[in-house]
């Protein structure tokens, strides 16, 4: 990832809400429509920022301070608003033309995208419950759900429910770094992967090498794979460790059975796993203990 779009993914996630929420606990609304204009603007803005946002990359914590950040900014501002409907002056020359513009086009313009990506978290019908593949601590979805705001997978008909999966290490983060190119400062790298139902493996490879951040293998996309046939349903994990998979075409698993590591082979951009389930070649949803997991999900599994 080039540099330019991690700067513009910090100012994203981090900057720009951080000086909205900053510019509502300053203001000093004249009337409590202008409080609710801006309350409603900047809250528009945090929702999409924390449901289309990759918050691993950033720090979990720090979303949960943005969240924290702007239910303070809104009770200081609403408590030094004068107790009246509509301000008999709002202010003077342009300013409160801005104020009222900026926050309107903000619900405008990100309203519509919260929408959408809110309606990517409904669990579609019939979902396939599997056992959720990893033991090692809090495990983030960096993309999941239905729509392709918050999964770039959904386009796909195949991979439509599929599911990108990093570990946060202790700051909330996927990785010790921004991008860092060593593969064992992404807290998942190596992480045991087990089985995530009972059935057959259909296929395994092992011999494709870990890449460095941001090589990537586009000739061979899954990388080291194993694809597993439960009761009808075929699923795929991707993107595991050169010489990890422990099991051959063949044999028996059950849930729970180790099948190998996650790794960084394949077209992957960082280490993480790959996860989805297709049924007569189409895709199908997946839940983990009755969840439906969606971008920012966080799972507790050890
Ligand atoms: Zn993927």
């Amino acid at each position: 990832m080039p540099l330019s779009t991690v700067v513009s993914l910090v100012m994203l996630q981090v900057v720009l809400p951080a000086l909205f929420i900053a510019w509502l606990a300053r203001a000093r609304p004249t009337g409590r429509s202008l409080w609710l204009v801006q309350a409603l603007g900047v809250g528009v803005f945090l929702a999409f920022v924390l449901a289309v946002g990759n918050a691993a990359w950033t720090s979990v914590y720090l979303s949960g301070a943005l969240l924290i950040g702007h239910a303070a900014a809104l009770v200081v501002s609403f408590r030094r608003t004068p107790a009246l409907w509509w301000p008999i002056r709002p202010g003077k020359g342009l300013g409160p033309i801005v104020f009222i513009g900026t926050h309107l086009l903000l619900v405008l313009l990100f309203g519509p995208l919260c929408v959408l990506a809110f309606r990517g978290y409904a669990a579609p019908e019939n979902p396939v419950p599997l056992v959720f593949p990893l033991r090692h601590g809090v495990y983030h979805v960096g993309q999941g759900g239905n729509h392709p705001l918050i999964n770039y997978h959904n386009v796909s008909t195949t991979q439509r429910y599929a599911l990108d999966v990093t570990r946060l290490n202790a700051l909330g983060l996927r990785a010790a770094g921004l991008y860092p190119e060593r593969l064992d400062r992404y807290a998942i790298f190596g992480d045991t992967l087990y089985s995530p139902c009972s059935g057959v493996v259909d296929t395994a490879r092992s011999d494709l090498p870990d890449l460095t951040p941001p090589d990537r293998d586009r000739a061979h996309p899954p990388g080291n794979h194993v694809v597993l046939d439960c009761d009808g349903v075929t699923v795929y994990l991707a993107h595991l460790m050169q010489g990890s998979v422990r099991v051959a075409t063949g044999d028996s698993v059950a849930a729970g059975t180790p099948l190998g590591r996650v790794g960084n082979s394949g077209n992957t951009t960082e280490p993480h796993l790959h996860l989805h389930a297709e049924r007569d070649g189409a895709g199908v949803p997946i839940t983990f203990g009755g969840r439906f997991l969606v971008r920012n999900s966080l799972v507790w599994s050890r």
